[in-house]
């Protein structure tokens, strides 16, 4: 009679996180092997099974126990916490198996049951930090040279992998947590986030969000799993978050603004993107023996020197300390009135943009860049420097001025100057343009675009709610006539405020006008067309 071994991650440690099958492989053992702690924990389960526990480091003979009794016929259950795979007793089981000669179609039967692993259960307890790539290290040195840990960990830390650190400190071993801090910070800034979890899903469970330079200043413990950040890893309140990645990007105000899928690993649009046909040949005139290399940062470097050629200098800090570069986002236009670019600033625009970034003409009076770079105060300056206006792209308020008959009408530019410094890039549930026009032509559109005010007579008229696009696009509705000079930024303002604070999130002005009828006392009448207009989509 052949009995069976099952090897059960039974996850954190609380019976909503157990899975099914773990459950039902629990109550069909005959007998249940594991650390006494184990078993206490799934103790509710239990339904009269024999239980052999040992101490923590006996794992090889309990293990060898769990064998034995399924060679005699028994259902034996080996339980891990998470997951028996990891760091666990899986793999001891059948390293114990295979010691035996154990062939999979004659020898005992085995199952191996997934649990929820530390990472994901204390990754879901502090946000969402192992978002993109990201790696589990143990720093317990007893079955692992610490020369490997060690080197793991700075491999890691200079590939920006997202860190969870498993064993991370017990009673004796005390020094490894702060090995590691150390070469963490060889790499990476001490602000980063770090997550600890101790307990998670267990009695006296705790979250603690600190970051690198302090967490030595927190309790960490056997029952700790510390969750390292990347390099754009952050915290919300108190949330740590590690972005997806490919809104890797700048922006003035931080507004994420993911491409439209069209873009997605276009050149122009994702420039960091590997390129699909450059990749292919292979190399030639390298040696492909099967050297050995010791780390991946000698990889790196042997890398480095086939490029740079044998007598390259290359510091040792080149290959770590390279800055990541992303791309940088903004919108520049000559001024608010100022519709006219100088040759010098087209000139820098050309240098700063590069053979790489992106130059983009766009229908609001201005031209958006993409810039790859790791410095964008930087490029923030030298824009300054050429008189460059600048604003941030995105969910912002843009302020589109016409050039006021090159300041022949100029009557209405400070105002229009005032608003761009008070509103202009200010985050809004959706974008919003202002639009500003100084004479009564107001052959700039500013009734066309989300709030109009056009200068007449020593006054300003104010038009709200235009839809600026779509086959039921209409102008805006004069709401105001001849406010005085001197109110008008401060009654822009206020509506601006308001949209900003009772808005729902995307919901555009002019919809928003329409839903709550009354903005800063002006309100909204109904216009709807008498016919039904049918709404097309693009291309159609
Ligand atoms: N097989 C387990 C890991 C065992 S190694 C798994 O997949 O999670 C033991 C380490 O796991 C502990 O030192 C700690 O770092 C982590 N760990 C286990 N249970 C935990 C829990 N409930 N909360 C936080 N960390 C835990």
């Amino acid at each position: 009679m052949q009995g069976k071994l099952f090897v059960i991650g039974f996850g954190p440690g609380s019976n909503e996180h157990i899975t099914e099958r773990a459950r039902a492989a629990i109550q069909e053992s005959d007998m249940i092997v594991g650390y006494k702690t184990y078993v206490d924990l799934v103790q509710g389960l239990l339904t009269g099974q024999e239980i052999i526990s040992t101490g923590m480091t006996e794992e090889v003979s309990r293990a060898q126990e769990a064998v034995r009794q399924a060679e005699q016929g028994r259902k034996v259950a080996v339980i891990s916490s998470g997951d028996a795979g990891v760091y666990g007793m899986a793999g001891l089981v059948y390293e114990v198996l295979f010691e035996k000669g154990w062939k999979k179609e004659t020898g005992v039967e085995v199952e191996v049951i997934p649990g929820i692993s530390s990472i994901n259960s204390c990754a879901a307890l502090l946000g969402a930090p192992i978002m993109h790539d990201a790696c589990t290290i143990s720093l317990s040195d007893h079955l692992t040279p610490w020369k490997i840990i060690e080197k793991r960990i700075d491999a890691a830390a200079q590939a920006d992998f997202v860190i969870a650190l498993y064993n991370p400190k017990s009673g004796r071993r005390t020094r490894q947590i702060v090995e590691a801090q150390r070469i963490l910070l060889k790499y990476r800034s001490p602000e980063t986030p770090v997550g600890l979890v101790k307990s998670a899903f267990r009695d006296r469970q705790s979250v603690v969000m600190t970051n690198l330079k302090e967490m030595l200043n927190h309790e960490i413990g056997m029952l700790t799993t510390v969750i390292i950040g990347n390099s754009s890893t952050f915290f919300y309140e108190d949330l740590m978050i590690t972005p997806r990645g490919y809104q890797r990007k700048y922006t003035l105000n931080q507004t994420v603004q993911p491409l439209k899928p069209h873009q997605r690993l276009q050149k122009e649009a994702e420039p960091w993107a590997l390129e699909q046909f450059n990749h292919m040949e292979p190399l030639k005139d390298v040696a492909v023996a099967p050297v050995v290399r010791e780390s991946s940062r000698e990889l790196a470097e042997e890398a480095l020197q086939m490029i740079l050629g044998d007598g390259a200098e290359f510091s040792q800090s080149l290959i770590a300390k390279q800055p990541i570069q992303s791309i940088f986002e903004l919108a520049v236009s000559p001024g608010v009135a100022n519709k006219k670019f100088t040759s010098k600033q087209m000139m820098t625009l050309s240098e700063l943009v590069g053979e790489e970034g992106v130059m983009e003409y766009t229908q609001d009076h201005y031209i958006k860049l993409q810039i790859l770079t790791s410095e964008p105060d930087d490029i923030v300056e030298k824009l300054t420097n050429a008189k460059f206006l600048i604003s941030p792209i995105g969910d912002v308020l843009t302020v589109k001025a016409c050039d006021f008959c090159d300041g022949e009408k100029k009557e209405a530019i400070p105002y229009a100057e005032e608003l761009q410094e008070r509103l202009g890039g200010l985050e809004l549930p959706k974008e919003l343009k202002l639009g500003v026009n100084g004479c009564g032509m107001a052959c700039y559109g500013a009734v066309k675009e989300d709030i109009g005010i056009v200068y007449r007579k020593g006054a300003f008229d104010l038009f709200l709610g235009a839809k600026t696009a779509g086959r039921s696009a209409h102008p805006g509705q004069i709401v105001a006539e001849g406010i005085a000079s001197d109110e008008i930024v401060g009654v822009v303002e206020g509506i601006v405020q308001e949209y900003k604070q009772k808005a729902y999130p995307n919901e555009r002005f002019y919809k928003f006008f329409k839903r709550v009828k009354q903005i800063q006392g002006f309100e909204y009448q109904d216009m709807t067309p008498k016919i039904k207009i049918e709404a097309a989509a693009c291309g159609e």
